[in-house]
Formats: structure tokens, sequence, C-alpha cells
């Protein structure tokens, strides 16, 4: 049996500061965002943070004699300092910062700028065919460029285990002499569970390229390029309380050639790159330490609730979801299923009920789920009337 760890009940009053600060959630106050995932909310700091910018000296970067134009071009370089900190970068000098459209352009851009420059024929790669796609299928897209080359690359699985965590011991065997990248997720995006990618350098060995997606877990618990010994980390600022349309690689550049994403670039997203170094500043002040403690504890509330309801499912890990848990944590998301109740009629009935989540197949490569099925996903301003909400509508659904 899992023990469940004590709400959190000291942050409670901290968490209901910060949900005040988020104006689309204060004015809407019959309805529950549950789905955080897809997209984050932005705080007020945020949207006023673009609004200064748009309003007082929106100019192009890198473009201009004048002090808006000067000051932009200041702004993205001083941007790439802000993320290397929140990274906690140990190397800022020789790391780089590109700014992009998101974590699929992202990822992209390593896969097909970056990768077929490292790899040589007869090489291997581990990918994850049960993460999202836009962490597998640039991968596979690079190799069949590479093919056409007639540079043959070997492609590996990368293995989980039974609670959907990779599996470390397994992924030991997998290396050999050839092994030269391995692209991994930080938090699934399906099951909600840390994929322990602290352990991923052990089991990989010194001199293999690690490829993090971090598309959910920026924002959501504590990201450090000094403790986890990856090369590239990408993720996406919109699910990072940043508007839309940017997104982030982070590259270590000391492993293989440096990252340069080839091309003519064009005008950067100058607002959401300002929307960004302000929402790392709100997360860095908030502590993703305390987001990770509540989104934990909420969606424990959450599994715990459903745990005993007899038609529903849960995806993922089944036994070590409590706060506590040293095996492995849900950051705030559950995705399930009602054994009578499509997911997507599921979907429906709780938005006519106020509560937002997202039902399909959630984008997930071809060794994951066939069949669709409910996520929510929480974020530090979800409160524990909300999970309880929900939990009332599930238990009132589940003699349907
Ligand atoms: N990776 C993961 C783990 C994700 O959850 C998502 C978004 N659902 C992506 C990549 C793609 O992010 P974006 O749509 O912002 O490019």
């Amino acid at each position: 049996m899992t023990e469940v760890a004590p709400f959190p009940d000291e942050l409670r009053d901290w968490a209901a500061g910060l949900r005040e600060q988020f104006p689309i959630i204060t004015a809407n106050p019959g309805s529950a965002y549950l789905d955080s995932a897809a997209t984050a909310q932005k705080p007020r700091a945020v949207l006023d943070a673009a609004t200064r910018y748009l309003t007082g000296e929106n100019a192009n970067a890198g473009r201009g004699t004048y002090t808006w134009a000067n000051r932009t071009t200041a702004r993205i370089d001083q941007a790439r300092d802000r993320v290397r900190g929140f990274l906690a970068d140990p190397d800022p000098a020789r790391s780089g910062v590109d700014f992009v459209s998101g974590t699929t352009e992202g990822l992209r851009a390593v896969a097909l700028d970056w990768l077929p420059g490292w790899l040589r024929d007869g090489d291997e790669i581990i990918v994850p065919y049960a993460d999202h796609s836009a962490n597998l299928v640039p991968w596979l897209d690079a190799v069949a460029v590479l093919a056409r080359q007639g540079v043959r690359v070997t492609v590996h699985a990368l293995p989980y285990d039974a609670a959907h965590d990779y599996d470390y011991a397994r992924l030991a065997t997998l290396i050999t002499s050839r092994t030269r990248f391995i692209a991994a997720t930080h938090v699934h995006h399906v099951y909600g569970g840390d994929m322990n990618v602290h352990r991923m350098r052990a089991a990989a060995g010194p001199d293999v390229v690690i490829c993090l997606d971090a598309a959910q877990g920026a924002g959501h618990l504590p990201l450090s390029v000094t403790e986890l010994d990856v090369d590239f980390v990408v993720f996406s600022g919109h699910k990072a309380m940043a508007l839309p349309g940017t997104g982030v690689v982070w590259s270590r550049n000391r492993r293989g050639p440096r990252f340069a994403p080839g091309g003519w670039s064009g005008t950067p997203n100058t607002a959401g790159i300002v929307s960004l170094v302000a929402a790392l500043d709100w997360l860095d002040a908030a502590g993703t330490d305390r987001i990770a403690r509540w989104t934990v504890a909420l969606a424990a509330r959450l599994t715990d609730g459903l745990r005993g309801l007899d038609p529903y499912e849960m995806l993922g890990c089944q036994t070590s979801l409590a706060a506590d848990s040293p095996v492995q944590q849900r950051h705030g998301i559950v995705t399930l299923r009602h054994r009578d109740i499509g997911s997507n009629d599921l979907g429906f009935i709780l938005a006519g009920e106020g509560l937002m989540v997202r039902s399909d197949d959630h984008c997930q490569s071809p060794q994951g789920e066939r069949t669709t099925s409910v996520r929510v996903s929480l974020h530090v301003y979800n409160t524990v009337d909300e999970v309880d909400r929900l939990l009332a509508v599930l238990t009132g659904l589940s003699s349907y």
C-alpha cells in the first residue's frame, strides 16, 4: 500500500495568494481550468510586462540605431541570460540559448540542424516511443535524411518499466560504443510522472548526448542543468506562463558540434520573449520547489479519490502516487478513463460542469495509449476545492 503524505496545508494561503494574480482565473469563478499541460494561464505580471513593452518601446531587434530598437536587442540578450539563470546553468559562457516558437520547433531544430552533424555511419540512437510525438518524429526524420545520404543509423526504443518510468537498468544494457544520442522527457505529458532523468547520465555513460523535452517540467518543478548532466533542454514558454509562440533551446555545447540552428531566422518574437523573462521571474519568485509540492499534492488527492471509484481507470503509475513517494511523483497530471462513458463524452460532461479538461489521444507516440482518455492537469493556481469538485462530479458518474 502506498503511504499517503499529509496534505501540505501550510501552502494553502500561499497558493491562494498566487491564484489571485491570474486575471483569467479570478474573472471566471464558476470554472476550473484543469488543462495546464496544454497551456498554462498567465499571471498579471507577465501580461503587464508584454503590454508595457508593446505600448512603451516595441521595435525590431538587431536592426536599428534608435533607442527602442537597441533596447529590444539588449532585452533579447538579457533574456538568454535569464534562461541560463532559470536553468542553473553552470557554464553560461559556453552554453547557447536559442529562441524558437515552442518545444516542437526546438526539438526539430536539434534533430535536423544539429544531430546529422554528430552522427556517423553505424551509430545508434535511443528515442522514446511512448512520449509526445514531438519527441519522436524529428529524430526519425533526421535518421531518414541521413539514410538518403548513405549514413545508416540504428534507432532503439527507450525502454519503460511497469510504472511508466524509464527502465534505467534495461537502458544501460542497450548502450554500446556506438550509442551517440538519447532523447528523453522530463515529465510525461500523459502519465504525469517525473521520468527521473537525473538517472540518465549514469545509465548512458559520459559521452552520449542527451536531449531533454522539458515541456511539462519547466515551471512545474526545479530544473537544474547543474544537476542534470544533459546536453539540450527544450521547452515551450506558453506552458511556463509566458505568451504563446515562445520556446527555448538551451544547449550545453560540451559534447559534439556547437548548436547553431540553420537558416535565416528573421524577426524574433520580441513580445513573447519579454513575457518569457517575466514568467521566469514570476516562477522563480514563487519557487518551483513549492509549486511542485502543491501540484504533486493536488494530483495525489485526485488519485487517492479515484482509486476507490470502480468504473475509473487511471493511466500510468498505480503504486507510488503519494506526495512523498521516493519512486515516482505525478507532477499535476492525472489521466483517466471511465469504463462505460467514452472519453470525449466525459470531456463534454465535465465541460458542462465548468471543469475544463482535455480528452483525446494527447499526441502520444506509437507505443502509447491506443484509446482516448481524459487528462486533468493542474498548476499552482488550482485549488483543493477544484479537485474536490471534479471528484464529486466523477463520483456522481460512477454508477452511470
Ligand atoms: N513535448 C511534450 C512533453 C508536450 O507535452 C508538448 C505539448 N503538449 C510538446 C512537446 C509540444 O509542445 P508545443 O506544442 O508547445 O510545441
